[in-house]
């Protein structure tokens, strides 16, 4: 059998990174069988599509790395791609149903609906349509604006279906209630409009929120009815914040391309979302794309909630910083940089190798690449105040401006090597019989601006006497 499996998004607002980490599974699965990764976009509800949408969807999917086989961008045998433009493939189906006495024509009007929900939940009885025009044989046609047409459950039956993570499933036909394939304005529901495609599509699996398990007996009576074979279903587990609450704004951002701009690497991003809710069953976890494709399966996926923790997004990201080429690091860091008005396109007025040493400096210490901003500002532009906090420490003791004074004086006659700086500053502190921290400490803020940082030595060396001597003096006047 060859492994189909489409990623079906509703164009209905930002990428959202539950949607997107069952996306990931989508492409593993495809990836790790060689097969096919579709995208289907589902924008059969009109009432809640949002322009902009779907390249957003595809934006994310192409920041993260994720190749897409078919779809409304990369084409395909099996098109359109857009369930908006597949009409008359359901209406196809629309006459067989209703001869097969399996779907009805209903024009109850949204009050009558209203009503009887309420008088339902009033009795606190299951809530769901009351048949009232099955048998009626009403004519309808498609998006008459009037009728909707429903599908006709077969009571005092049960309906198995399975759930590759969970087995069979059994519930009672009654509690089903005859749900609704096309609405008013002609556009099919998402039960009606999937299982059709995914039929004609030829997906083998399906993978999709959890939420979605209590339809899919709707589904496979739907698929029965069609006399269709269902494919693979996998209801994937949600995603949580880690005080198990739903994922919003206090666990991190919930939309995929804000990681973006919050300086993440979508390498990182992707292997993150991979493993929440799936295992890849081994010690480590800094994992690629390949090796995760290599090593998906649909077993290792939880039943129970994954969980977003942003701790550990932040030390993967890190990781993958730490783990990059200098070089690469440089070139992803060049847009950032030159929008801080750090650089412009040639490097210029730093130069590659300035920029380059800074960037091997910071590599150790960013957990995302915006931090850098905070973090390095001072190679590449003056300030004119000094963290008040580290002020408090660093700029202290009567013997301050002596201490800056004679490091500077050191400094300005070392050797200008790592080597020399550090013997520089610890000469300094000896003289002064004072701890290196003594000298290190107000340098650091001198220079800098703040109280952390990479090792001083390497700092100035980067930095460069001129600059270094001239903080300094311009410190020792402010003091
Ligand atoms: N369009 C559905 C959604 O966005 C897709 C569910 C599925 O993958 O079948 O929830």
């Amino acid at each position: 059998m060859s492994i189909r499996v489409r990623f079906a998004p509703s164009p209905t607002g930002m990428p959202h990174v539950g949607v997107i980490r069952t996306a990931i599974f989508d492409w593993l699965l495809a990836r790790h069988h060689n097969g096919k990764f579709v995208l289907r976009i589902e924008d059969t509800d009109r009432s809640r599509y949002v322009e902009g949408a779907v390249d957003n969807i595809i934006g994310a999917l192409k920041w993260l790395g994720m190749d897409i086989d078919e779809g409304p961008s990369a084409g395909g045998d099996y098109g359109p791609y857009y369930q908006s433009e597949r009409l008359p493939l359901y209406y196809r189906y629309v006459k067989y149903l209703i001869d097969e006495g399996r779907a009805y024509w209903c024009n109850c009007t949204p009050e009558r609906l209203d009503k009887i929900r309420k008088e339902q939940q009033a009795k606190k009885m299951p809530v769901g349509y009351d048949n009232k025009c099955w048998n009626l044989g009403l004519n309808g046609e498609p998006g008459d604006g009037v009728h909707v047409l429903r599908f006709a459950i077969p009571p005092g039956m049960t309906t198995t279906f399975h759930d590759e993570l969970r087995g069979d499933i059994t519930v009672d036909n009654d509690e089903l209630d005859d749900f609704v394939l096309l609405k008013r304005d002609g556009f099919p529901t998402y039960h009606f409009a999937s299982c059709i495609d995914d039929h004609h599509m030829a997906i083998s699996h399906v993978f999709r929120g959890e939420e979605w398990l209590s339809s899919a007996p709707k589904h496979k009576l739907l698929y029965d009815a069609l006399g269709i074979e269902p494919p693979k279903f996998v209801h994937v587990p949600v995603i949580l914040g880690p005080d198990r609450k739903k994922l919003s704004k206090r666990h991190g951002a919930a939309n995929v391309l804000e990681y973006k701009q919050m300086g993440y690497l979508p390498e990182a991003i992707f292997n993150f979302l991979a493993l929440i809710g799936w295992n890849p069953g081994t010690e480590d976890e800094i994992l690629s794309k390949e090796q995760l494709a290599e090593l998906f399966t649909v077993e290792r996926i939880n039943t129970s909630a994954g969980i977003f923790d942003i701790d550990k997004l932040n030390w993967m990201n890190g990781e993958y910083i730490r783990a990059m080429p200098l070089e690469s690091l440089v070139e992803r860091l060049r847009p950032a940089m030159s929008e801080w008005g750090w650089i412009d396109d040639g490097f210029e007025p730093w130069g590659k190798e300035y920029v380059a040493g800074v960037c091997a400096l910071m590599q150790e210490r960013l957990k995302t690449l915006v931090e850098m901003r905070e973090k390095a500002f001072f190679f590449f532009e003056e300030f004119e105040s000094y963290d008040p906090k580290g002020a408090k420490k660093a700029f202290k003791g009567d013997d301050i401006i002596d201490r800056l004074s004679a490091a500077r004086e050191k400094l300005e006659k070392t050797e200008w090597t790592v080597v020399g700086i550090e013997a520089a500053i610890r000469e300094t502190a000896e003289k002064f019989g004072v701890g290196a921290g003594k000298i290190i400490h107000p340098i650091r803020l001198a220079v800098s601006g703040i109280s952390a940082g990479p090792g001083l030595f390497e700092m100035l060396h980067i930095l460069g006497r001129k600059k270094v001597i001239a903080r300094i003096d311009k410190a020792i006047e402010s003091l």
